[in-house]
């Protein structure tokens, strides 16, 4: 019989896995805690590395009617609006980097992923349930149900994100550190924003202590925004906290109209608490792996949370069909092949985000003109800081 792996979380790793190890002949069982799955979302960016990976297992068809592509990544000013940089992505791309860069709802993706998921292998994915723990057994591990069920398979994957049960368990408690940053999150239909709708890009805006990110959703029809503003403290964890209109105004006060309109417009603003952990020295015991947030949480300056959750599980699944000897040992190749990558993006991830962040004139200016003059008279130069992370091809 064909080898099963439990797939604890039913988020964009967890999915992803299930989907790459239905494609090589695995059973899955995926479970989710929530009762009813992307309830919650927001907008993603997919660099091409994520793309190509989503395009080979079979998901982008199911995208093509809500993904934007955008024109362009831009850097501006949050309070002159004054651009510092317009990289053209739209049209070099594919070209460059083999793949698109796209703009998705998170809903629609997990939507994409569960369909391409429930095609492969109907019922594979259980909502409603909550994993409290695992057990390691002579084929395999267990996983054992909030409601005391055990679920057994050859293979345990703990995709459940950066508050993971299943790296606590296998790492020992710990918290994630509070980055000393929040995020506040919005959508906004353009068709509310007039004149005032953020160009049609992924559009960085830098200021001092904070920063924001517009990209559009849903086909380019609805704005996605995201506030980052450095906080001392973060008591509440959770990422459904809705915070209150006049503090996202206020922590934006004397911005460009075009961010005062997104907040203004917004019928809810979330608040999320912003995370990471230094990266960990295994990822797995035995029959039981770790994959994306709950391995490697990283802040969102590089738009690659997500995308590395996608590589991991195509990278776990490729060491787990190749030649190695058991599940063990193909798990400590994921993690060779992994953890090199996934420190590095966490740990650029941390440095773009300073950089957006400078707070004194002097700082900014010498920060920001270098982005300017390379961004007007060598974007090639630019474009090919990107090269080791969007052009990375692991498709074999
Ligand atoms: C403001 C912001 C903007 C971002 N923008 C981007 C972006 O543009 N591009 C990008 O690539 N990434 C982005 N990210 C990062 C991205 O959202 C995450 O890295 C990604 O969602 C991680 O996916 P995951 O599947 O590892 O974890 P999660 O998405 O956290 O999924 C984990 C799942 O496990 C479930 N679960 C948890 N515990 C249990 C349990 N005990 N039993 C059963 N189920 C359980 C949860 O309910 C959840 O569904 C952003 C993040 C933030 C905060």
């Amino acid at each position: 019989m064909s080898p099963k792996a439990i797939i604890v979380g039913g988020g964009i790793g967890g999915l992803s896995a299930a989907i790459c190890l239905s494609l090589m002949g695995w059973r899955v069982r995926v479970l989710e805690q929530a009762a009813k799955i992307s309830e919650i979302g927001a907008g993603l960016q997919i660099s091409p590395n994520g793309v190509k990976i989503l395009d080979k297992i079979g998901v982008m068809p199911r995208l093509e009617v809500d993904l934007f592509e955008p024109e362009s990544i831009e850097i501006r000013m949050g309070i002159s609006g004054r651009r510092l940089l317009d990289l053209p992505i739209k049209a070099v791309a594919t070209h460059r980097w083999g793949a698109r860069y796209i703009q998705i709802h998170r809903v629609d993706l997990i939507a994409a992923l569960s369909t391409r998921l429930s095609e492969l292998q109907g019922n594979a994915l259980q909502t409603g349930a909550k994993v409290t723990s695992y057990r390691q057994t002579e084929e395999g591990a267990d996983v054992v149900l909030a409601d005391n069920s055990v679920v057994s398979g050859n293979l345990v994957i703990g995709a459940d994100g950066i508050h993971s049960a299943i790296r606590r368990q296998m790492l020992g408690p710990d918290v994630p550190r509070f980055t000393g940053n929040i995020a506040w999150r919005a959508l906004v239909p353009v068709a509310r924003l007039g004149d005032l709708a953020p160009p049609p890009t992924g559009c960085i805006w830098a200021g001092r202590h904070k920063h924001a990110v517009t990209t559009r959703v849903r086909a380019g029809t609805v704005v996605n925004f995201v506030g980052i503003v450095e906080q001392t403290n973060w008591q509440q964890e959770n990422w459904k906290t809705e915070g209150a209109k006049k503090g996202a105004l206020s922590d934006f006060q004397g911005w460009d109209p075009r961010i005062l309109a997104v907040i203004q417009e917004a019928d809810t603003l979330h608040k999320w608490g912003l995370f990471d952990r230094a990266p960990l020295p295994q990822w797995h015991e035995k029959h039981v792996v770790l994959l994306g947030d709950s391995a490697h949480p990283m802040l969102p300056s590089m738009a690659q949370g997500a995308v590395q959750s996608i590589e991991d599980a195509y990278v776990l699944t490729q060491c787990l069909t190749a030649n190695h000897k058991g599940i063990p040992s193909a798990c400590s190749a994921y993690f060779d092949q992994r953890i090199k990558r996934t420190a590095r993006v966490q740990q650029v991830s941390a440095q773009n985000l300073k950089l957006f962040h400078k707070s004194t004139l002097p700082a900014q200016l010498f920060s920001y003109v270098p982005i300017w003059v390379a961004g007007k008279f060598a974007p090639g130069l630019v474009q090919r800081r990107n090269d080791w992370l969007y052009g990375e091809n692991l498709i074999s």
